[in-house]
């Protein structure tokens, strides 16, 4: 980083998160920016792919990709953002790295390696865990546990399934209909599907597999995969001086411009922001293209009235996929099943098409 900066090549770009919005920002800036990503991890994870990578772990060769594969004129901080001021962020290593435009993308908090090797490997071991199993628990309705439930479903059909769910219907981001037709096709692969009930995991005995819920039924299961929520990742942010920029449940509060309102340099974009609309992956790669085209635009100095500004899709899109040749999909004013949304999304999981976006094959 040095080097650009005494050379006066470019402003300094510092992004907050190689996730699906960070890493596409990034790289759309590295050749005309003095460009810094900061993440734990030195890859970038497709999230929706990583299902599929647990049934058959070689897919995750094409879904975790090093950062360096696409970023190869950026600097890459392999650490956490712990603290933020006006004009630098300081990283869990020790680092100060100064900034002139800031992009907070810290979507959610992930728990993953930071070697793209050990992330491999944690799909290789999910796999041998479901193949090892005869009966297998999924704790979440969400589309994580959905899309598992319905990956090993087809893939290995003979696998006693169970999914519980907290809540009174599955995919409780999409409509009724949606999960009206996911328990359907849940329930005619055999997947054993119990609502508004919690399993008791912190009760379990080492190498018990018997699992108590809160309505008092006991499920036996050779092993389970906990498919809840991720938090988002700003608990950070609480004691910088963005604190004020975060509403009730954490998210940023950004402008029209994607700016945090406020604040002339700093940035937020994909599922940190409180834009009103569904926290979707190509919506986060949306914003990463309104915020590049603004941060240009401000390096060049011209009038900031002129800023693209972002409109949040009331009429969003989603895809959730049932096994490789099944989806249920929510469109605007209609929901499908099963293999024509399945050919959008199930096969390939928009892999080719979001490396094609990042510049690889
Ligand atoms: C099962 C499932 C299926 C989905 N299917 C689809 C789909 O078909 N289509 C679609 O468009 N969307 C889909 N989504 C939604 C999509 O995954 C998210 O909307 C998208 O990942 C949001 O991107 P993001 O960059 O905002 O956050 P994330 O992808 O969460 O990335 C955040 C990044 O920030 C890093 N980070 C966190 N804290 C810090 C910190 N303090 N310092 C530095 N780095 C930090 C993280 O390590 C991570 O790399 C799906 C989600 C799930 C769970």
């Amino acid at each position: 980083m040095a080097g650009k900066q005494e050379s006066g090549a470019g402003k300094r770009v510092v992004v907050i998160g190689g996730g699906v919005a960070g890493s596409l920002l990034a790289k759309s800036l590295q050749f005309i920016s003095d460009l810094t990503l900061i993440d734990p991890k030195e890859y970038f994870e497709i999230p929706w792919a990583d299902l599929r990578a647990m049934v058959e772990p070689s897919f995750a060769e094409r879904s975790v990709i090093h950062h360096k594969a696409y970023l190869t004129n950026g600097n890459i901080v392999t650490s956490t953002a712990i603290n933020v001021t006006e004009n630098q962020v300081m990283t869990a290593d020790g680092r100060s790295i100064p900034y002139d435009y800031l992009v907070i993308a810290s979507g959610h908090k992930e728990p993953y390696p930071e070697a793209r090797a050990e992330r491999l490997k944690q799909f290789q071991s999910d796999n041998e865990k479901i193949k090892s199993s005869q009966s297998i628990l999924i704790v979440g309705g969400g589309p994580t546990g959905v899309e598992l439930a319905g990956e090993i479903a087809v893939d290995f059909p003979e696998k006693k399934v169970t999914l519980v769910h907290n809540g009174p219907r599955l995919l409780e981001m999409l409509g009724p209909k949606a999960a009206k037709k996911t328990l359907d096709w849940l329930t005619s692969k055999k997947v054993d599907v119990k609502f508004n009930q919690k399993v008791h995991l912190s009760h379990i005995a080492e190498g018990s597999k018997e699992y108590a819920t809160s309505s008092g039924e006991t499920i036996i299961a050779d092993c389970h995969f906990l498919c809840i929520g991720k938090p988002l990742a700003s608990e950070w942010l609480k004691e910088t001086v963005l604190r004020d920029s975060l509403d009730e449940s954490g998210r940023l509060m950004v402008d029209a411009n994607l700016r945090l309102k406020g604040c002339k340099n700093i940035f937020a974009i994909g599922d940190i922001t409180d834009l009103k609309e569904m926290k979707q992956g190509y919506l986060a790669q949306k914003h990463s293209a309104v915020v590049a085209k603004n941060i240009k635009m401000l390096m060049s100095g011209r009038n900031e009235d002129k800023m693209s500004t972002y409109v949040p899709t009331s009429k969003a899109i989603a895809i959730v996929t049932l096994g490789r040749a099944n989806a249920v999909a929510e469109f605007p004013f209609l929901t499908l099943s099963g293999f024509f949304p399945a050919l959008i999304k199930s096969k390939d999981l928009f892999v080719g098409k979001t490396r094609k976006l990042m510049g690889l094959h």
